[in-house]
């Protein structure tokens, strides 16, 4: 028997498991639907300008379903607004709190998703035994730690992060204006500190976030929700389901590239790119040492493995200048 009819049956399998559901089994296994959220955001419970209620609602009316309020060390148990906001399969509220600890004034930021209760900064001797710290309580406390913005006022480096145990999501986009994503003036950006940890045999995930303060006034200086975001595929939306997701690696990064689909297998690595009028992408396909593997145009990108890679992860630009990251497989 040729190989052409399975090739053709395999194709019509997954064309037809597009058109029935959305929640489908992808090649490596995995099921789910997807599911837009914000990981990173500020009320007047810390430096935001508006309320819990008014934040929520605003992320609920432009299409997130999931939020995390995280107010510096304070934790806002969101039972109240799930109460009021949350809708089956539609919205809900993460429990979570921006731990927000430092070391010889250099800012350390570490996102608690999904707490069972309020943290505070347990300090250190060095940056990597404060990250590592409060990794440590987090976890403790039930949480899943996420590294925020390591450039901000350039405090927390690749090999600083290097040292840290259990430390598996960090944000290689942050939606704040301050915060020296690409980094500059001799010091890497966020991406390219994300591939000496991968390089390094460190299985870290990129997310994407807002960084939202500022929801009462619109203006590139100012940290406005919208910006950055994750696309978690989970068995259903609830705050355990969507974490264990990102802990998993089961999602993208993005600041406005949307992406159809993701699926790894034993032989590819394919991203189907939802394309808008006028819109042309390039996706780099990234591994070890940051080295670009293969480089596409179509909004099909495939990377048929060669052997021999330690991860292959991607990042798709687009014309109208935002980014999607998605996650590195090891090989
Ligand atoms: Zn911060
Ligand atoms: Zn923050």
């Amino acid at each position: 028997m040729s190989a052409l009819p399975l090739r053709i049956a395999f194709v019509s399998l997954i064309t037809l498991s597009f058109a029935l559901t959305q929640t489908r089994p992808s090649l490596d296994g995995v099921t789910g639907k997807w599911y837009k959220g914000n990981l990173h955001t500020h009320t007047l419970n810390s430096d935001g300008d508006s309320s819990p209620l008014e934040v929520a609602t605003w992320y609920r009316e432009h299409g997130y379903q999931f939020l995390a309020l995280t107010d510096h060390n304070v934790f806002t148990d969101p039972t109240g607004l799930n109460g009021i906001l949350a809708a089956r399969e539609k919205f809900v509220l993460i429990p979570a709190e921006e731990l927000t600890d430092s070391y010889a004034k250099r800012p350390i930021h570490i996102n608690g998703l999904n707490l069972t209760k309020e943290v505070q900064p347990q300090h250190g001797n060095s940056v990597s035994e404060t990250i590592q710290r409060d990794i440590d309580l987090i976890r403790a406390a039930g949480g899943l730690p996420s590294l925020n913005h390591p450039n901000f006022h350039w405090a927390i480096s690749a090999a600083d992060m290097a040292k840290v145990r259990n430390l598996r999501v960090f944000e290689v986009f942050n939606g704040h204006p301050t915060v020296n994503n690409v980094g500059g003036g001799g010091s890497p950006s966020l991406e390219e500190m994300w591939d000496v940890l991968l390089t390094g045999g460190q299985q870290v995930y990129g997310i994407a976030v807002d960084d939202a303060h500022v929801f009462k006034q619109t203006g590139q200086e100012f940290s406005n929700p919208g910006r950055g975001w994750v696309v978690v595929r989970a068995e259903s939306l609830t705050p355990g389901n969507i974490v264990k997701a990102i802990e998993d690696g089961r999602f993208y990064a993005s600041s406005g590239v949307q992406l159809i689909e993701v699926v790894t297998s034993a032989n590819e690595y394919r991203i189907e790119i939802k394309e808008r009028p006028q819109e042309k992408f390039t996706t780099y396909f990234i591994g070890a040492g940051g080295k670009v593997l293969d480089k596409t145009y179509e909004t099909i990108a495939t990377y048929k493995y060669k052997g021999g890679e330690k991860y292959v992860r991607a990042r798709v630009e687009s014309s109208f200048g935002v980014t999607a990251w998605t996650q590195p497989v090891f090989r």
